[in-house]
């Protein structure tokens, strides 16, 4: 394998076994546990003027902290998308500085594209030749993108109220799809019935945390986010919140800035979710550790609409750790949300990633902000990929 010199392994982040990389390529073998790649950090020499010299063009500038060399990446040089100031949004919140990292701008037009990228490149060390997974709709797309990029084979399930955008492109991109009746859960369920069929017994599955690297490629979003801001810590960061991994993401890139000495803190994480389905909502905010599976899931926030998300203790411990917090709003607020911020700053929001800027709105009515903080939120997908959902919210309106 190709892997980065600081690399040392995977971590069971339940049992805190390690794993050799080449021989163990999802869960973890004695426990079940999540994968979490680990690096001799006293081997990685970063230095926030060794980062300034490179190229802003890519994800993979980082790759010192990342677990494969650039050379050998899947890669449409995703990530390095642009963090946009929106001073109208802080006028509005009562902050000093709002900021939108604008995920939007990536190949496939989402944030998906940063794990996609780390999960195919590990899929093709591994010497796969077909690539699996079930997905709300955006990890679907980006799969059967980066596996074309491979010259891989993608199977990918989705379920049937997923986006027109993420069903067209998959067949565009040239992937295997299965469209599931239902949600989720379902998709979900017929993956992993043909993933124990014998007969795809050679399917490597890039689905959220089966494999250990798509956290791994969100957390770049972070150290962007770092550097964007002039290595001043932000008070917040507000995410949609699915399966959170994004959100363990870019926590474990947070203190691994800190412990690099890139960076003196680590900001308050928020998670935003939907009403209609908010399991780490209500787990957060009745102490628990873990979440409870929601029973009837239902928002227009597909992305985010995740009743089950497995990594729950995790995302838990990375808002209390990082005394952040959690937030739900409801999905008339959140698409009310995505217009008014393309209305107030013209940035163009995603249904789900609206949930973000309409927490931020209630976290700031609750008074979790401070009139000098500064927040980002995360617009994790374009809004072009929702246009058919922001139009007829207005025309519910009578717009
Ligand atoms: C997948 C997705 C999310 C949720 O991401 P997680 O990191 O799994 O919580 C949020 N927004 C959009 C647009 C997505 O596609
Ligand atoms: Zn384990």
């Amino acid at each position: 394998m190709e892997t980065t010199e600081a690399f040392v392994g995977l971590d069971c982040v339940d049992c805190g076994e390690r794993f050799d990389a080449a021989a163990e390529t999802h869960r973890c073998p004695d426990c079940g546990g999540i994968l979490d790649p680990a690096y001799a950090y006293d081997d990685v020499s970063l230095s926030r003027e060794a980062l300034a010299d490179r190229p802003f063009e890519s994800m993979w500038r980082y790759a010192e902290l990342l677990p494969f060399t650039r050379g050998s990446a899947v890669t449409m040089d995703e990530g390095a998308t642009a963090l946009v100031e929106c001073p109208t949004l802080a006028d509005e919140l009562g902050v000093a500085e709002v900021y939108i990292k604008d995920e939007g701008r990536n190949p496939t037009g989402t944030f998906k594209d940063r794990g996609q990228t780390v999960a195919m490149t590990a899929a093709a060390q591994h010497g796969a030749t077909d690539v699996a997974l079930a997905s709300a709709g955006n990890a679907g797309q980006a799969a059967s993108a980066y596996a074309a990029r491979a010259g891989m084979d993608s199977h990918v399930f989705l379920p049937a109220r997923s986006g027109f955008t993420n069903k067209a492109m998959v067949n565009v991109h040239g992937g295997d799809m299965t469209v599931v009746g239902g949600r989720i859960t379902d998709a979900g369920e017929a993956f992993a019935e043909a993933m124990a069929d014998p007969e795809n017994e050679h399917w490597y599955s890039v689905k959220t945390f089966e494999t250990p690297y798509r956290h791994e490629g969100k957390k770049t979003m972070y150290y962007e986010i770092a550097e964007q801001l002039d290595w001043e810590t932000p008070d917040a960061v507000v995410y949609p919140t699915g399966g959170g991994v994004g959100l363990v993401g870019m926590h474990k890139a947070a203190e691994e800035f800190e412990a690099l000495g890139l960076t003196e803190d680590v900001p308050g994480f928020y998670a935003a979710q939907a009403t209609g389905c908010a399991p780490v909502v209500a787990a957060f905010q009745e102490g628990k550790d873990v979440h409870e599976a929601w029973e009837h899931p239902d928002t227009i926030c597909g992305g985010i609409e995740i009743p089950d998300p497995g990594a729950s203790p995790w995302i838990l411990d990375v808002l209390r750790e990082s005394d952040g917090g959690a937030v739900a709003t409801d999905d008339p607020d959140i698409l009310d949300a995505a217009i008014t911020v393309a209305q107030h700053e013209g940035l163009e929001m995603g249904a789900t990633c609206a949930a973000a800027a309409s927490g931020a709105w209630k976290l700031a009515e609750e008074g979790e902000f401070d009139e000098d903080d500064t927040v980002v939120l995360v617009n994790t997908g374009t809004g072009n990929k929702d246009d058919d959902i922001l139009r007829s919210h207005l025309m519910g309106q009578g717009i």
